[in-house]
């Protein structure tokens, strides 16, 4: 059997049974006779077998950390010095990056191997990985289906078994949904977490960056490395981050979960049965269940439709052809260049956002929409604020379907918008949040999500290893042809 999971690859180098090399040429034939699932925007062979000679030498001086050899990659909104850096966007297609984002500059001091840029929905925007200017990703476990967005490639190299970990990012939902989607565990930190430094802007107040792997202990490996604070990202949050082994270890037994029933009875029936019995595996293992209420439930959505785009409009505005982007030909005037550059360079999905987010922001709308949503926004931490009052977690479901199917959902950006509804509380409030498999719909994984207070990532980790424990959904794999 391959190895496919990042703490098997540690202790098979730790050991002495592989090599960064032996690993590496693995990952870079399995991208190769998989890259029908389009989960690379840019593969480097080059740089990959360099990193993991690099990791072998410094392993056998003695010198190597979790990370030294493990073959890893990460979406393509981060960047990574002298690589093309895309956001998936035509208006960045030309652009290589002339420095490593934060969270890659400690991947690779780690001694990690980065493989190449993994797809996305363009800048992030999107649930479902078909936003990308070059083309959709599809999902291992149904290649029929979405692996989900916008860390479509993130989920979908992981699921495939290319790589044993990717970075991705969430601002409303995009590490969580991708992971449910695909079967896999995904951790968006607390906002602050991680530094955003390099990571191109969506929507900076929601932006977080984070890990997708099979399991709790791959992702809590990935985390302790990339998370702690950052002096070059003004809203990074102080203090470092535990050891992984730390942050999986916090006792489990006794905890109170609280279940926001509504959130249950919202989703589809095939993931019923899963979610309920992960419910139960919990209270197996000495955790407390409490129903509670957030009150805020229809809210989250128009909220975030309002906050999300009006900074995405905002941020976007640099790529304009002179300062940043993709530049037209023959501009006729500066207006014409500005036009045509934007027009050209950005897809149907972020001018939707970018017009919105104008029209939010534009003088006589500005209380009607934006200040209102800031107010929603605050009043959904202070729910979740009163929630934790009395439970120390909250499980509810990560997606309200599993997997859908490509072009399902492709003329209706109010459905897809809709799928993000149990996810994007989490980014209003800035809270840690993690979703983890919890079982199978007809073949497809089913996710369910874990959340707690600021700065807890420790204690939603130790949850669910305790659960994968004493479960094997997450070690589930997809067959060569589709669905198990
Ligand atoms: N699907 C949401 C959106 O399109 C969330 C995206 C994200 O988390 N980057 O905005």
């Amino acid at each position: 059997m391959s190895l496919d999971t990042l703490s098997a690859m540690r202790r098979a180098l730790e050991a002495g049974e592989t090599t960064a090399v032996a690993l590496t040429e693995q990952a870079l034939a399995a991208a190769e006779a998989k890259a029908d699932l389009n989960a690379f925007l840019h593969l480097d062979p080059t740089q990959a077998r360099a990193a993991a000679e690099a990791a072998d030498a410094r392993r056998q001086a003695g010198e190597g950390t979790a990370l030294t050899g493990i073959p890893l990659a990460v979406k393509d909104i981060f960047c990574s010095e002298g690589d093309p850096t895309t956001a998936a966007s035509r208006m960045l297609a030309n652009w290589r990056a002339p420095y490593d984002a934060t969270a890659v500059a400690r991947l690779k001091d780690a001694g990690a191997v980065l493989l190449g840029k993994l797809n996305l929905d363009e800048f992030a925007m999107g649930a479902s990985g078909e936003n990308s200017a070059f083309g959709p990703t599809l999902n291992p476990w149904d290649r029929t289906r979405v692996p989900g967005g916008s860390s479509s490639g993130s989920a979908a190299a992981v699921a495939a078994g290319i790589v044993p970990a990717t970075l991705g990012t969430d601002t409303g939902g995009s590490i969580r949904q991708p992971a449910a989607f695909c079967g896999l565990t995904g951790l968006k930190p607390t906002y602050g977490r991680v530094s955003r430094w390099g990571m191109i802007a969506f929507a900076s107040s929601l932006d977080q960056g984070g890990a997708l792997a099979w399991s709790a202990e791959d992702v809590a490996e990935v985390f302790s490395v990339i998370g702690g604070h950052d002096p070059r990202d003004a809203t990074s949050a102080p203090g470092t981050v535990a050891p992984a082994g730390a942050l999986l270890s916090a006792p489990v037994a006794g905890l109170t979960l609280g279940v926001p029933e509504a959130f249950f009875e919202a989703v589809d029936s095939a993931l019923q049965g899963p979610l309920a019995e992960a419910r139960a595996q919990f209270e197996a293992l000495g955790v407390r269940l409490k129903a509670i209420e957030l009150p805020f439930a229809g809210d989250a959505v128009p909220a975030y439709y309002v906050l999300a785009p009006a900074e995405a409009s905002t941020n976007l505005s640099r790529y304009d052809g002179v300062r940043f982007g993709h530049r037209c030909e023959n501009p006729v005037d500066l207006d014409d260049l500005y036009r045509r550059s934007r027009g050209e360079g950005f897809g149907p999905e972020v001018k939707r956002r970018i017009l919105t987010g104008t029209y939010a922001l534009s003088v006589g709308y500005y209380d009607a929409y934006y200040r209102q949503a800031q107010r929603v926004r605050r009043r959904i931490l202070e729910s979740f604020t009163e929630a934790f009052q009395s439970v120390d977690a909250l499980f509810l479901p990560t997606t309200p379907t599993t997997a859908f199917k490509l072009g399902e959902k492709r003329n209706d950006p109010i459905a897809l918008y809709e799928e993000d509804r149990f996810t994007i509380p989490a980014n209003l409030a800035g809270l840690p949040a993690l979703s983890l498999p919890v079982g199978f719909s007809n073949g497809l994984p089913v996710g369910g999500q874990l959340l707690a207070p600021h700065f807890e990532e420790g204690r939603i980790l130790s949850l669910a290893h305790a659960f994968q424990q004493v479960t094997d959904h997450h070690q589930q794999r997809p067959t060569a042809g589709g669905v198990a």
